[in-house]
């Protein structure tokens, strides 16, 4: 990469970390959706160890925290978000039960068997669903839990505008059975499936985003980039609102044997 795509792609980097650090979830997801999702996994206690990957700026992280015992390790590659993550547990007083570290999902710092629950909520695209499933089983003990959400089809046959989208996004992006039989080909028991509603997408992600996108543009104003960053997140809020029959995310959760 020469001098001048890197600085561009730097500054690229910065622009998208600043539009996501001003909201509360960088993915679509809801309190409901996280709380529903836990409520598939027992036997966590005070003891117990937790990692949320790819935590952003920690939503989900917080909710996690109110709804079970054990303490919880944030990992997200970006700093500005773990710097936000660890500003959002102190307010809540979690400071002694949530830790935020940056790191990398393709190089993880726990043990082996060392954990009792793995969380990635919108992330785990980043590394691939099943390299993610199979990479990260040997960080979990046997009887411990994965619960990821991931970009899933609802149906066997799409239209090709959508299609071609996704496919280019993230090639991976499959149908829910599909997703269901790699978790179990990567070893775990596939406890449960279900489909995030649509405020999911709606009400917590790409509402909120609308006066986001407004003080963006004026701060940033002929700034090329920015433009462009926000001409695409409105082209993806399109599509969503479109093509919401055929895709979304699914919460997959499964348990180690
Ligand atoms: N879980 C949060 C954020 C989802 S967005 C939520 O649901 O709101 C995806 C997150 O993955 C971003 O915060 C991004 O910084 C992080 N990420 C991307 N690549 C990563 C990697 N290789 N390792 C760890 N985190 C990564």
């Amino acid at each position: 990469m020469n001098e001048e795509t890197k600085s561009i792609h730097e500054f690229d980097f910065k622009l998208i970390c600043e539009y996501y650090s001003g909201m509360k979830r960088q993915g679509p997801g809801s309190p409901e959706a996280t709380i529903k999702a836990l409520s598939f996994i027992d036997n966590l206690t005070n003891e117990s160890r937790i990692a949320d990957i790819g935590c952003g700026t920690g939503g989900q992280t917080m909710v996690m925290a109110c709804h079970t015992p054990g303490h919880i390790t944030g990992i997200d590659l970006f700093s500005t978000f773990i710097d936000l993550f660890n500003i959002n547990a102190n307010k809540l007083n979690f400071q002694d039960r949530i830790n935020g570290m940056v790191g990398s999902m393709d190089n993880l710092p726990f043990q082996h068997e060392e954990l009792d629950l793995i969380w990635s909520e919108g992330a785990i695209y980043n590394i691939g669903f099943e390299r993610g499933l199979n990479e990260w089983r040997k960080f979990l003990k046997t009887g411990g839990y994965i619960a990821v959400s991931e970009a899933s089809w609802f149906t066997e046959e799409r239209p090709v505008e959508i299609d071609e989208f996704w496919k280019d996004a993230y090639p991976e992006i499959d149908t829910i059975p599909n997703k269901v039989a790699q978790m179990q080909k990567a070893e775990y028991i596939p406890i449960a499936s279900f489909v995030l509603p649509e405020n999911c997408w709606t009400e917590h992600f790409y509402i909120p985003q609308i006066p986001a996108q407004k003080n963006f543009l004026k701060k940033y104003s002929g700034n090329k980039a920015a433009e462009e960053l926000i001409a695409n997140q409105r082209h993806e809020a399109e599509l969503y609102y479109r093509y919401k029959d055929f895709y979304g995310y699914v919460f997959y959760i499964g348990k180690k044997i």
